[in-house]
């Protein structure tokens, strides 16, 4: 089938449908878009640093686009200069695949106070997304609110000793801020009863064998089987780590030096010292795209649609990990073939013949090939973070 699809985004969600798109109809002209310069979204920017079989996916993504045919335009921002519109009429169909990027706030008084940092504002500065903001300042009582896997990411990190972070991809400047913390206690807070926090086992059995932490858990879960109970009594490193579980975040005062976060538990309200406050709890839609007007768009009838569609995480919101994602992508890839009704005039990827930094899957292998060459003996990569060298063609043939 000779049609021409943009899909936005160039993360999970947007790679696995260009993969099923193209593996059901090798003729088509798929083109995957992203505001990057640099494919494969939270793989790259979110996935830990630590977890680099996890991060091995980018290898099947890059088949999507040296094999299978698509096209990877990099560094173009769609809702910026091109518009949704624009691309409606250049292409047969439209996916939007282009994630969550906001930090969800608290939603509760003073959670707009200096030393209150989005997990997401954190990770973009640890794994040196072009777009980060500065370091922040954790001082050494943080407190990491939620207990999904994105907060348990972010505590092993702290946790860990230089020696542990041998093998990741952390850069120097994110390593230097990290090994300089004087941490001597990080607290979770979790609204919810230990058995039903969203954490996944294996990152609580990651984060015991670190010879750093001491766990310990407020209303722990009366089971003693759950391998949160196990931690504790394995583990008794010199830094507390104390989980407090049924514990909702109620307000954030800034009193003295610090930050006293109050919450409402079992036992009534209780307040907790904070020198920082990462909240982990989730992420929303940022940035140039409509998203309430896109979802509106995709959810039309057949054939009022618009040939519109989105998925993964601009879809769902921040739920689901990259298995999700391709599910998701496999079933949509099959629904957009049954409703293509491609048109010869439309004018695909020439719409973007006037953009001169647009970066393509070529520069993508270049960059990466002089970040692995770059790499330190205990990293396996040092990853370009300024968007004008990830830019810059002549810098990465000099190197
Ligand atoms: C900190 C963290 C750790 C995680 N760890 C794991 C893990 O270990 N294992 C796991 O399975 N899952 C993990 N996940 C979840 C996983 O990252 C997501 O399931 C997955 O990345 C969602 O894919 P997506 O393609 O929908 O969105 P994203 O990965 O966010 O990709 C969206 C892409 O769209 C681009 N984009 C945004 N706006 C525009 C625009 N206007 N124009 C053009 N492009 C645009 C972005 O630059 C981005 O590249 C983690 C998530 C986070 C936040």
């Amino acid at each position: 089938m000779n049609a021409k699809i943009a899909i936005v985004g160039a993360g999970p969600s947007g790679c696995y449908t260009a993969q099923a798109l193209l593996k059901c109809a090798p003729g088509l002209e798929v083109d995957v878009i992203d505001a990057q310069p640099t494919p494969f979204g939270l793989v790259r920017y979110g996935v830990a640093a630590d977890h680099q079989g996890t991060k091995g996916v980018a290898r099947q993504f890059a088949r999507i686009f040296t094999r299978q045919g698509a096209r990877f335009l990099g560094n173009l921002s769609i809702g910026d200069e091109t518009t949704v519109e624009d691309l409606r009429q250049a292409y047969d169909a439209v996916v939007f695949a282009a994630g969550m990027s906001g930090d969800r706030r608290l939603g509760i008084p003073g959670d707009d106070l200096a030393g209150v940092i989005g997990s997401g504002a954190l990770t973009r500065a640890l794994y040196e997304h072009p777009d980060a903001g500065p370091f922040p300042v954790l001082g050494d009582t943080p407190v990491i609110i939620g207990t999904g896997n994105v907060a348990i990411d972010i505590l092993r990190l702290l946790a860990k000793t230089p020696e542990e972070l041998r093998g990741s991809d952390l850069g120097p400047g994110p390593s230097a801020w990290l090994a300089a913390q004087r941490f001597r206690k990080i607290t979770v807070v979790g609204r919810s009863s230990a058995a039903s926090a969203r954490f996944s086992p294996v990152m609580i059995k990651e984060l015991a064998d670190l010879a750093t932490v001491d766990l310990s858990v407020v209303f722990p879960d009366p089971d003693g089987a759950s391998v949160l109970n196990t931690a504790v009594t394995s583990t008794s490193g010199p830094l507390p780590v104390e989980f407090r579980f049924e514990s909702r975040p109620a307000a954030l005062e800034k009193t003295g030096g610090g930050l006293h976060l109050q919450v409402e538990t079992p036992q009534g309200r209780d307040t907790i010292a904070a020198s920082s406050v990462i909240s982990a709890i989730g992420f929303t839609s940022k940035g140039t795209l409509d998203r309430d007007a896109i979802l509106r768009a995709a959810d039309e009838p057949d054939g009022a649609r618009g040939r519109v569609y989105a998925t993964g995480w601009f879809r769902n919101g921040p739920v689901g990990a990259i298995p999700q994602c391709r599910e998701e992508a496999q079933a949509l890839a099959q629904r957009i073939l049954s409703e293509l009704q491609p048109d010869p005039d439309r004018v695909g990827r020439q719409l973007f013949a006037q953009h001169p930094d647009i970066v393509d899957f070529d520069h993508w292998q270049q960059i990466d090939a002089q970040e692995v060459a770059a790499a330190p003996a205990d990293r396996c990569r040092q990853k370009i973070s300024r968007r004008e060298e990830l830019l810059r063609p002549s810098n990465l043939q000099d190197a």
